[in-house]
Parts: C-alpha cells; sequence; structure tokens
C-alpha cells in the first residue's frame, strides 16, 4: 500500500465514520458555515478554557473530504491552544496552495494535502477550519 492508499483510506475512515460529530452544549463560541461551490454545511463548536480548546465537536450535511476534513481537525484541535491551533491552520493552508511535501507535523492533516490537484475541492477541505476561525471570532453573552 502507497502513501497515497493510505491516506486515501483515512479520508474514507473519517468521512463515513467522523469523530466529535455532535452538538456540543457547553461550547462558549459556534459558528455555521457554508461552501456554496459544493454545498458543504458545517457547524463547529468550541469550548475555550484560559485559552486551550478544551473540547471542539461540529455537526455538519456535506461531501466525504468536508467530513473527514472537519473530523481530522477535531482530533488535532482538541487540547491544543489557540496559537497552536493558528500555526497549525497556517502551515495546512500554505501547502493546499503550494508544491511542498506535506511535513510530518501535519500528522493526519497531510492526508488531506492531496485535495490540493483538485482546486475546486480545496474549500471542501478548509470549510471546517474557516468556520472554526470565525467560531473564536464569535462570543456568547454578549449581554
Ligand atoms: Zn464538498
Amino acid at each position: 500500500m502507497n502513501i497515497d492508499d493510505l491516506y486515501q483510506e483515512l479520508i474514507i475512515d473519517h468521512g463515513t465514520d467522523p469523530r466529535n460529530c455532535h452538538v456540543l452544549n457547553n461550547a462558549n463560541h459556534e459558528f455555521e458555515g457554508f461552501n456554496p461551490l459544493c454545498g458543504d454545511k458545517v457547524h463547529v463548536y468550541v469550548l475555550v478554557e484560559n485559552d486551550i480548546i478544551s473540547d471542539v465537536s461540529f455537526t455538519n450535511k456535506g461531501c466525504a473530504i468536508s467530513t473527514a476534513s472537519a473530523s481530522i481537525m477535531t482530533e488535532i484541535l482538541k487540547g491544543k491552544t489557540i496559537n497552536a491551533a493558528q500555526d497549525i491552520f497556517k502551515q495546512f493552508q500554505h501547502l493546499l496552495t503550494s508544491e511542498e511535501a506535506a511535513g510530518a507535523s501535519l500528522g493526519k492533516l497531510a492526508a488531506l494535502v492531496g485535495v490540493r490537484k483538485f482546486p475546486s475541492r480545496v474549500k471542501c477541505a478548509t470549510l471546517a477550519w474557516h468556520t472554526f476561525q470565525q467560531a473564536l471570532n464569535v462570543r456568547e453573552n454578549h449581554g
């Protein structure tokens, strides 16, 4: 089995059996994102405590790539600081628009870098991440 097959398996695994796919009732940030190019919708829930992502989950309706990406994202983000999360996203975004090979530091996210061969799917792979970022900017308890 070559590395592309392994990545393919990982995307199918997370696409059909997503992790952390549920509403997070005690979330203090949430946002709903939409990718009109494909029709993907994702709702991201985040519980941030002392700048650490204590918990993160999502619910969605979308293609296998967007589902796998959201699932892998929640696994990666849990327990990370906000700054670490931003760094990982920057790295991921950079790789999606470059020719560079994905470094080991990206872990399972490296599987999704393969979508850069299909530019129309890049938005599917980054939707959950953009939604996560927007969620961080939206706070509950405004008044
Ligand atoms: Zn999609």
